[in-house]
């Protein structure tokens, strides 16, 4: 009898304690850790952020479940953001991280749902490539015309969510420099430089379509003063999400106009501070520009 019982208590034991389930088991508790990070809970009020696990340039997603429908809103690192209703009781708000944050903690308070709710993300590194620039004097520096415009189109906030799902490439043609590219002038590190958007290398005349839909706010010419910009346009797709293109060599809409995704806006050029024809596409989510790799490849609701 002992012996069989012995038998049976080590063939038990191999049965569970093999490498895989401890591996597995392991990996069960590491997820369950950090979806707990990530997530606060209290009564029937519960915070989500994701990705749980971002990188410099991601557009961080909090979901909050609330009591009531007065509109929370969120705190990160000292910079508030609004949180807009998706469904009765729930709310979403989309925060920006940029090449110039410091990886690390990002420490998240949702403001407005009763007791203050926090969560803090791990904010990981990026290696972006550099470029050598090499100013020789000359060229445009911009006109304050043009930035006062063009800071006023990046800070709009307007209520309503108008896009819909992934955004798509704005135009044909492949990328040329990506989001977050840092750069040397004549040999120093420009600390507040990043390549804030993604340039697609197309000929002039070739067709830009709005990525998602959303509402003209902004139309810059070169010849009213957009000398660096170039010809520019600006979509609003709502509630601090914004598109900008710039250095095209046609304007087909006006301000005011709704466009829908794929609807056509102009034509790449080669207008304002560019030494060849592409399309610059800047996305913003409340003022800051965000890589918007993510947005083409998943979707933000
Ligand atoms: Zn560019």
């Amino acid at each position: 009898m002992e012996n069989y019982l012995t038998k049976l208590w080590l063939s038990l034991r191999h049965q569970f304690w093999t490498k895989r389930l401890w591996v597995s088991g392991f990996l069960a508790l590491v997820a369950l850790l950090s979806v707990l990070n990530s997530a606060a809970i209290s009564g029937t009020i519960s915070v989500q952020a994701s990705p749980t696990n971002p990188q410099l340039g991601d557009t961080v997603t909090v979901l909050i479940q609330a009591e009531t429908g007065a509109s929370p809103t969120v705190v990160m690192n000292q910079k508030t953001y609004p949180a807009f209703a998706i469904a009765p009781n729930r709310f979403r708000a989309l925060l920006p991280t940029t090449p110039l944050d410091r990886p690390g903690q990002l420490n998240i308070q949702v403001n407005g749902v009763g007791d203050p709710q926090t969560l803090a993300l791990q904010l990981r590194d990026r290696d972006f490539p550099t470029q050598s620039i090499w100013l020789s004097g000359g060229g445009s520096d911009g006109t304050d015309h043009e930035f006062n415009k063009v800071d006023a189109f990046k800070a709009l906030v307007t209520p309503n969510k108008l896009w819909n799902g992934k955004f798509q490439r704005p135009t044909e043609g492949e990328i040329t420099t990506i989001y977050g590219v840092r750069r040397y002038y004549n040999g120093e590190f420009a600390q507040d430089y990043y390549h804030r958007g993604v340039d697609y290398g197309a000929d002039t005349g070739a067709p830009i379509v709005a990525p998602a839909a959303g509402k003209v706010a902004l139309v810059g010419r070169e010849a009213d003063g957009f000398e660096l910009h170039g010809n520019t346009i600006g979509v609003d797709h709502g509630q601090g999400v914004v598109s900008i293109f710039l250095h095209l060599s046609r304007i087909d809409v006006k301000e005011g106009d709704v466009v829908q995704a794929g609807q056509r806006l102009g034509a790449v050029g080669a207008t304002g501070g560019v030494t060849g024809p592409h399309l610059h596409w800047g996305l913003y989510v409340n003022g800051k520009s965000i890589d918007p790799v993510p947005w083409r490849y998943g979707s933000f609701e």
